[in-house]
């Protein structure tokens, strides 16, 4: 077994919580900007300070590479993003980077052999916070790999040119071309150069805290489904016309939102979402004649997904005299990470004597779209309080120590007996 060195660790997220400090215990960490470059710049010092060579692809992800002793052998990869949401907290993917930067920092001072090149690498815009959206640099590079029906949802050229969400111009690739660790395209991870990839993110959620545990084992990333829902009604005067004469788009929304509960919280361990809804026009004096709501499903289970399919497209045609619509926007197969991957991790959990259990994960990562292109699994951190992508975001240090053994020692079998 090994350890890393828990004060450098905690030193490390001390030092990264001042790049883009919000002045209220979070950051604010927007891809390609001023505090992201300082990341990167910090990054880069302590890895080549560790003996890594340090290099960037075209989409600005960071690589730092200490060499292995075998240099047949494929790359092995610990990666997450450095990006954040406004006023996001001092964990959600920085960490994942940290404890990467610390395991390099270990097998280097340590001198523990290893055949196998081991990466630590930086995503570019995994929260799509400026420049929608999330997930984008990973969607991109593993775009070839990934089933035509997600492919599709991620144009690569579209993606490039999506524009700041602050002054709406400036898009994506303007903001790459000049940011500094710009490289080049041939330096991306790809499937003939790399063998696995590990990353270590916070659980956002509350499951890991309730349960008592100390680390999560990730086995899969959660099926989605996404609906628009629409309902048509008609516009008039707040003040004459009678209640019984009304076509209220918004009323009839109300209505369906009701049924959506009826059916869907029928289903076990399903999360559903209606996060975001629009009404026409949106004025006090005039009864509503248009309304589009969002729905967001997620189930390890296809079926139960299928179902939920089946049960929001069974809607009927009209609701309080208005017109129902609802359109499937996109839906997804739960991700299912490698095998031999999660029972290194969990292996590592039972020797180091950690409290632990597997857990799904529900938010989408940059793993989830790298797990079509190579072996892929994930390791949680407990969130206090289950809080996430907000200032009051905290792992305690025993918690990100405890994670960080276990992403050493996962890499370490790795190097150690490959992927089957
Ligand atoms: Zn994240």
């Amino acid at each position: 077994m090994h350890f890393v060195d828990k004060e450098r660790l905690l030193d490390k997220i001390n030092t990264f919580k001042h790049f883009g400090d919000d002045g209220m215990g979070g950051i604010t960490r927007y891809a390609l900007s001023k505090e992201d470059l300082l990341a990167r710049e910090e990054f880069k010092r302590r890895m080549e300070e560790a003996g890594c060579i340090v290099y960037s692809d075209d989409l600005a992800n960071m690589y730092a590479l200490l060499k292995g002793s075998d240099a047949k052998a494929k790359k092995i990869v610990m990666a997450s993003h450095c990006d954040s949401v406004k006023n996001g907290g001092n964990y959600d993917g920085i960490l994942g980077v940290l404890s990467a930067m610390e395991v390099i920092e270990t097998i280097s001072s340590q001198k523990i052999p290893h055949k196998h090149d081991i990466v630590a690498m930086i995503w570019t815009n995994e929260e799509g916070s400026l420049y929608p959206p999330a997930i984008m640099c990973s969607s991109i590079v593993c775009g070839p790999y990934l089933p035509k029906e997600i492919a599709k949802n991620y144009d690569e050229n579209k993606l490039l040119n999506s524009k700041s969400v602050i002054d709406k111009t400036t898009t994506f690739k303007e903001a790459l071309d000049k940011f500094p660790y710009k490289g080049k395209k041939e330096n991306r991870i790809n499937p003939k150069d790399y063998e696995a990839m590990f990353e270590l993110h916070i659980e956002q959620g509350p499951i890991l805290e309730t349960n008592r545990k100390e680390v999560g084992v990730v086995p899969c990333v959660l099926g989605m489904c996404n609906f628009s829902i629409e309902t048509k009604g008609v516009a008039n005067h707040a003040g004459t016309t009678p209640m019984k004469y009304r076509k209220d788009a918004l009323f009839a929304m109300a209505k369906v939102l009701i049924k959506i509960h009826e059916e869907l919280d029928k289903i076990p361990d399903l999360v559903y979402t209606t996060g975001e809804i629009n009404v026409h026009p949106c004025v006090h004096t005039v009864i509503p004649d248009h309304c589009l709501m969002s729905l967001d499903a997620r189930h390890v289970s296809d079926e139960v997904i299928e179902k939920v399919k089946h049960i929001i497209s069974s809607l009927p045609n009209e609701v309080e005299g208005c017109t129902l619509k609802t359109h499937l926007e996109w839906d997804r197969k739960t991700t299912y990470f490698n095998k031999t991957l999660v029972s290194y991790v969990e292996e590592s959990v039972k020797e180091l004597g950690y409290s632990y259990q597997y857990i799904n994960s529900g938010a989408g990562h940059d793993a989830q779209f790298a797990a079509y292109m190579l072996p892929t699994t994930m390791i949680f951190v407990p969130s206090k309080d289950g809080r996430s992508h907000c200032d009051e975001e905290y792992s305690s240090p025993t918690h990100c120590y405890q994670a960080c053994n276990v992403l050493l020692n996962a890499v370490l079998k790795c190097d150690e007996r490959g992927v089957k």
